[in-house]
C-alpha cells in the first residue's frame, strides 16, 4: 500500500445510525479537522420507519434521504463508495474505487451483515436498505396487478400471498403493516382484499421471544390477529429453502410448502452469519467476539489503537453490551463525537450511559404500541404517533425533522386519498 502523508483528517466509515450522527455532531461542535463520511450508498436509510416507505405512508425523501441533502451546508465532505480495506498500523482506508485516504482518527460504523439468510434463501426479500423496500413494493404492487387478470384459481392464491420469515420485533411489524396495507391495495385495483394471505413463519414456539416486556408481547400479538386479514402465525416452522415461487420449511418433522409471491427475510442466521463487510488489517483475533463484532472499550475506541472509534451494531463494549436497535446506534455516535472533540482539544475521553428511548413498534397501517421506561404502555393511533414523533425528531437537521414532522401530521390527520395504493 502506498506510503501516505500524515493527515489531520477523521475518517467516518458507513453513514447510518453511528456514523451520521457521529458527523452531524461533529459539525454543530465546530471540530477542528477536517472530516469525511464515507457510505456505499448515496441515501441514508431510516430503517424504523422502512415499513412506512414500504406502504406509502411515508416518502423517501423522508425516511431514505439524500446525504448530500442531509449535510448541505456543513463542513462534511460525503463520499459515495465502498470500503475494501482499513490498516490500522498504517492509518489509512482504501475503497473500492481504488482511492485511498490517511486519518488520524477513525470511526468504524458500518453496521452489522445482519440478516443474511444463508445460500438456499437467496431468492428471498429483505427489508433493510431504502432499495430493498422499493424493490419489495414494486414486486408485490406487480404481484397484486397480476393477480386482478388472472382466473386461474392456484396462481392467483400464490400472486396473494406472502410469506415472512422471522418472528422478532421486524418480522411482526411487516407482517402486520402488510396484512392492512395489501388487502387495501388490492381492494383499491378492483379486487377482493379478503383474498390476501399473510403468513409468519418463527422457528420457535413463541413471537418476540427476546427484550420484551409481556404485556407488550400480548399487545403485539392481539394486533397480529386484528389486522384487515388477520395475520396466520406459523411456530416452530424451520425454514428450508426459499424459492421464487415460494417457502419450504419444516414442522413437526413434516415438510411444507407455502405458495407465494413473495418470502420476506426479516430473521438472522440462515447460515449467512456474519462477515466484516471489508478486510481489516491490523487487529488481532482477540480484537472480535465470535459473532464476527468489534470489541470496544467503554469510550468506543478500539483497545490497542485508541485513534480509532467503532460503534453501532458492528461494535461490543462487552462491560456494557447495548441491543444492536437504531436508538442505541445513534447515541453512541453522539458519544464517538464527543470523544473525538476531547482527543482534538487535548481532554480525557469519557463514558457515557446510553439511555432507552423506550420499546416501539409498529402494528399495521394507522396502529402502533410504544412502552415508555419500561412501565407505561400506550397502543393504537396515538402509540403510533408518539412511535413516529420520536423517530422523526433524530431526524437529521432540525429543519429537515421539522418539514418530516409537519408532512405527516397533516396526512395522519388528514390521510391522502390514494396512500394506500
Ligand atoms: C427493518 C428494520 C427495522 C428496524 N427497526 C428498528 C426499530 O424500530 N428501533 C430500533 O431502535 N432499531 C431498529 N432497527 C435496527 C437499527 O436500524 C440498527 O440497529 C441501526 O441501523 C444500526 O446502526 P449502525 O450505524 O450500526 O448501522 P446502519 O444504520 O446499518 O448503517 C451502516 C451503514 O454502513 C454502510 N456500509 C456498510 N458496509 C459498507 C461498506 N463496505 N462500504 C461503505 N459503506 C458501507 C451502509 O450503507 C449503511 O449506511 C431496525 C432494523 C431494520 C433492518
Amino acid at each position: 500500500m502506498p506510503t501516505m502523508m500524515p493527515s489531520e483528517r477523521t475518517v467516518i466509515l458507513g453513514g447510518g445510525f453511528t456514523g451520521l450522527f457521529t458527523a452531524l455532531r461533529l459539525n454543530r461542535r465546530r471540530y477542528p479537522h477536517p472530516v469525511v463520511l464515507v457510505d456505499r450508498s448515496e441515501r441514508f436509510s431510516f430503517k424504523p420507519l422502512l415499513y412506512e416507505l414500504l406502504s406509502g405512508e411515508m416518502d423517501a425523501y423522508q425516511v431514505w434521504p439524500r446525504f448530500e441533502e442531509l449535510l448541505r451546508g456543513s463542513r462534511i465532505t460525503f463520499i459515495q463508495d465502498s470500503v475494501r480495506t482499513v490498516d490500522l498500523e498504517g492509518r489509512w482506508v482504501e475503497l473500492e474505487s481504488g482511492l485511498s485516504y490517511a486519518y488520524k482518527n477513525l470511526v468504524i460504523a458500518l453496521g452489522g451483515a445482519l440478516g443474511g439468510a444463508g445460500p438456499d434463501n437467496r431468492d428471498a426479500f429483505f427489508l433493510r436498505t431504502g432499495e430493498e423496500t422499493l424493490k419489495l413494493r414494486q414486486h408485490l404492487r406487480n404481484c397484486l396487478q397480476q393477480a386482478t387478470q388472472l382466473g386461474e384459481p392456484e396462481e392467483r392464491k400464490r400472486l396473494l400471498t406472502v410469506a415472512v420469515v422471522g418472528g422478532g420485533p421486524a418480522g411482526i411489524e411487516l407482517a402486520a403493516t402488510l396484512a392492512d396495507w395489501l388487502p387495501a391495495s388490492f381492494t383499491r385495483l378492483g379486487g377482493d382484499g379478503r383474498e390476501v394471505r399473510v403468513a409468519l413463519l418463527q422457528r420457535g414456539m413463541q413471537l418476540l421471544p427476546q427484550d420484551m416486556s409481556l404485556h407488550l408481547r400480548k399487545t403485539a400479538v392481539d394486533a397480529l390477529a386484528r389486522r384487515t386479514v388477520p395475520v396466520e402465525v406459523i411456530l416452530g416452522a424451520s425454514v428450508k429453502k426459499v424459492e421464487p415461487d415460494g417457502v419450504h420449511y419444516e414442522r413437526d418433522s413434516s415438510a411444507q410448502l407455502i405458495p407465494a409471491a413473495a418470502v420476506v427475510w426479516t430473521g438472522g442466521g440462515g447460515g449467512g452469519g456474519m462477515a466484516m463487510p471489508f478486510k481489516l488489517q491490523g487487529l488481532p483475533p482477540q480484537g472480535y467476539n465470535k459473532h464476527g463484532r468489534l470489541l470496544v472499550t467503554p469510550t468506543w475506541q478500539l483497545p490497542n489503537f485508541p485513534e480509532v472509534f467503532a460503534g453501532g451494531d458492528l461494535a461490543l463494549d462487552p462491560d456494557h453490551p447495548q441491543p444492536t436497535t437504531a436508538q442505541a446506534a445513534y447515541q453512541e455516535g453522539e458519544g464517538i463525537a464527543y470523544n473525538l472533540e476531547a482527543l482534538a482539544f487535548g481532554r480525557q475521553t469519557s463514558v457515557a450511559p446510553v439511555r432507552s428511548l423506550g420499546t416501539m413498534m409498529k402494528l399495521g397501517l394507522g396502529e402502533g404500541a410504544v412502552e415508555i421506561f419500561d412501565r407505561y404502555e400506550v397502543a393504537g393511533r396515538l402509540g403510533l404517533l408518539i412511535r413516529q414523533l420520536r423517530y422523526l425528531g433524530l431526524l437529521p437537521t432540525p429543519i429537515y425533522s421539522f418539514k418530516a414532522t409537519a408532512y405527516w401530521l397533516t396526512d395522519l390527520l388528514w390521510p391522502r386519498s390514494g396512500m394506500a395504493a
